[in-house]
């Protein structure tokens, strides 16, 4: 992975933006996801959606990625290929989306529940999802990258779940994978201490069992070991003046869904406009 590079005030407004066209893309999404509608069709409405908003799709071509977005149903982790197949009452879907306007790119992730889903299931969903907002908590100044992951992994492994070692967040900007790398593992007080500018794409992949995973012939689908039920909720964070900042948010999708939740309100320095 490349250099860490910080960011601007005024580069981070623009990574914000970027963010947000994820975000409305994902909130759009939601609307959508239902039993018998293929991950294919999605993904087409997604491509339209974001070149509607001025933007190009951030995965399709990137690393000869074919699709504009990553949608790992199940036991799947992360970057799986949209196809054909209809989603099914029941299912999870991870749908991880990225664009790029202005020249800097916004990812990010939400896993759904495709109809009702299993009580076990709901509760990887909601700890996966909580432990990203513990790992945005621990990025402070005076805080490292150590501490970051520690947050997420005791979060999640307390519950039993499996915290993938291969995959990690990263550094966001003017390409899609900067450094530092951002696992969802680690040792407090170890690693690259955090500094205003950086801008991170934090994003905890987490199974149901065994942290072990493996991929498909495909040479993308990574999907868990053991066949268990694997979730991905992703954010992009700045560091301001030592604290963290959502740039994305899911907002739109709680909209969509009629959810009410204050999760992002400590991580927000002014209210979402319009
Ligand atoms: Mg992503
Ligand atoms: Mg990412």
């Amino acid at each position: 992975m490349s250099a860490i590079i910080l960011k601007t005030v005024e580069e981070i407004e623009l990574m914000r933006e970027s963010a947000l066209i994820v975000s409305k893309t994902l909130g759009m999404l939601a609307g959508e996801i239902k039993p018998g509608i293929s991950t294919l069709a999605l993904d087409t409405m997604a491509e339209a959606f974001i070149r509607d908003l001025g933007a190009e799709p951030g995965f399709l071509g990137l690393y000869d990625f074919p699709n504009t977005l990553c949608m790992s149903p199940n036991t799947q982790v992360v970057h799986g290929i949209p196809n054909n197949d209809p989603l099914q009452e029941g299912e999870i879907i991870s749908i991880d989306c990225g664009a790029l306007k202005n020249g800097f790119y916004g990812d990010h992730a939400y896993t759904f529940a495709v109809g009702e889903i299993d009580p076990a299931t709901e509760k990887l969903l909601r700890i996966t999802k909580e432990s990203l907002y513990a790992g945005i908590d621990a990025f402070r100044a005076g805080n490292r990258i150590g501490d970051l992951g520690y947050a997420i992994q005791h979060y999640c492994e307390k519950e039993g779940y499996g915290v993938v070692r291969e995959l990690v967040g990263h550094g966001l900007g003017t390409t899609m994978h900067e450094g530092p790398e951002v696992p969802n593992y680690g040792r407090r007080g170890r690693g690259k201490k955090f500094v205003d500018g950086m801008v991170l794409a934090i994003e905890p992949m987490i199974n149901g069992g065994t942290h072990r995973i493996k991929q498909l012939k495909d040479g993308w689908t990574i999907l868990t070991a053991d066949g268990q039920p694997s979730a991905h909720f992703e954010h992009n964070v700045a560091l301001v003046d030592g604290k963290p900042e959502l740039l994305s948010t899911f907002q739109y999708i709680y909209d969509a869904l009629g959810i009410e939740s204050d999760e992002e309100i400590p991580f927000r320095a002014k209210p979402l406009s319009a």
